[in-house]
């Protein structure tokens, strides 16, 4: 029935925006773009890699094939939560992580884009933890987010127990137990909770942190 009430996707892309915008305000609207690949389409995310150069030097053509598919896989996820319910909450892959980043720097410190690109390189590091994502899955994804320009790095923040009260915080949490949404395969994305070590680990591997007075 809401289906019904989709409208054809037209996407029109004013240039003169594009070609204004600060060279981080692109990349971190292509995490976004990467992100539905990721959680949703394996060849999507394939078109991505190849297209990775272009779409960060702003190739109109595309950007707004990019843009389109984005909007065509949004109303997707969300046309099935209406039918089943809780599948909107893929759309959140890589934001744990991110809003961490996003709150523990001070907002605005890195844009939500760059956060979220960043927390899909942690999230594609805790899958291979705990749901076998291949390794060389994780390396492309961090190399994806590296060719659209977002940083792969996380900050420490005040360490790992900063970055689990911030994660605790995440509206996905139930009952105080942090839910990611992770990847078994790149294309499919789940939503489920993680062993603390598991964070903790993929935590030192990614932000330098020192700080061991949680583990
Ligand atoms: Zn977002």
């Amino acid at each position: 029935m809401i289906g019904a009430f989709y409208q054809p996707i037209a996407v029109e892309i004013d240039t003169d925006v594009l070609t204004s915008l600060p060279d981080r305000e692109i990349s971190a609207g292509l995490a976004e773009v990467v992100k539905y690949g990721l959680i949703m389409d394996d060849d999507f995310f394939k078109w991505c890699e190849d297209n990775a150069h272009g779409l960060r030097t702003r190739d109109p053509a595309l950007l707004t094939q990019a843009i389109r598919r984005s909007c065509e896989f949004k109303a997707e996820v969300v046309s099935q939560d209406e039918r089943e319910g809780g599948l909107r909450a893929i759309l959140n892959l890589g934001h744990t992580f991110g809003h961490a980043i996003e709150a523990g720097m001070g907002y605005g410190q890195w844009l939500h884009g760059e956060a979220v690109g960043c927390g899909m390189v942690l999230a594609a590091a805790l899958s291979e933890k705990v749901c076998d994502l291949p390794s060389a899955s994780v390396t492309r994804v961090k190399n994806v987010v590296q060719a659209i320009g977002c940083p792969t790095t996380a900050p420490a923040l005040d360490g790992f127990e900063q970055w689990m009260t911030l994660m605790r915080g995440d509206k996905k949490t139930q009952a105080g137990e942090i839910k990611f949404v992770l990847m078994p395969k790149i294309g499919q994305a789940i939503v489920r909770s993680a062993p603390a070590d598991a964070v903790q680990a993929v935590l030192k591997a990614h932000c330098d942190i020192t700080d061991t007075k949680a583990a």
